[in-house]
């Protein structure tokens, strides 16, 4: 989205609101966004002091780091940055800034990078989520698979097989 700061600059109003949906059409480490990301904010003039600050609402699809069934996520994403127009700053004070080039304020690619790198990097069906077993895949989550014992000891490989035997007659 291309935010026209002209009425800005103009002095005809000193608020822009900004309201989009913004798609993220990117997939990575499996996860996906189900639905855009909300950019709900402004863009302020303060005595020619212009800043921008926005939230944006991300809900994304994934799995559980744990036992890898689906679930549903959602983290918001406070931006703030001052803008300036282009040759109004000495090079080195402007790495903070936004630039508007033409008057115009390119928003997509400055979210989508925030977006990554604020992602959550942990994703949990709950907290205490047991997870699937090493060795069988059971979903610990719905009981013990009987895996435990055999994993203790090496030595006790032969015991435990025997109790198995014992189990399943
Ligand atoms: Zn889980
Ligand atoms: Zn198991």
């Amino acid at each position: 989205m291309k935010i026209d700061l002209s009425p800005l600059l103009g002095g005809e109003t000193d608020e822009i609101l900004v309201d989009y949906p913004l798609t993220i059409n990117a997939e990575f480490y499996g996860v996906t966004f189900p639905k855009p990301v909300r950019v709900l904010g402004t863009v302020r003039n303060n005595a020619g002091y212009i800043a921008l600050k926005v939230r944006a609402e991300i809900f994304y699809d994934t799995v559980c780091d744990r036992c890898l069934r689906p679930i549903a996520g959602h983290f918001s994403l406070d931006f703030e940055r001052p803008v300036t127009l282009p040759n109004v700053l000495m090079n080195e004070d402007q790495d903070d800034y936004l630039i508007a080039e033409n008057r115009m304020l390119e928003l997509d690619e400055l979210l989508l990078e925030s977006v990554i790198l604020e992602f959550p990097t942990k994703h949990l069906c709950r907290k205490d989520c047991k997870g699937l077993c090493a060795r069988c895949g059971k979903d610990l989550n719905e009981g013990p698979c009987g895996c435990v014992l055999r994993e203790i000891d090496p030595r006790m490989a032969g015991f435990a097989k025997l109790l198995e035997k014992d189990r399943n007659q």
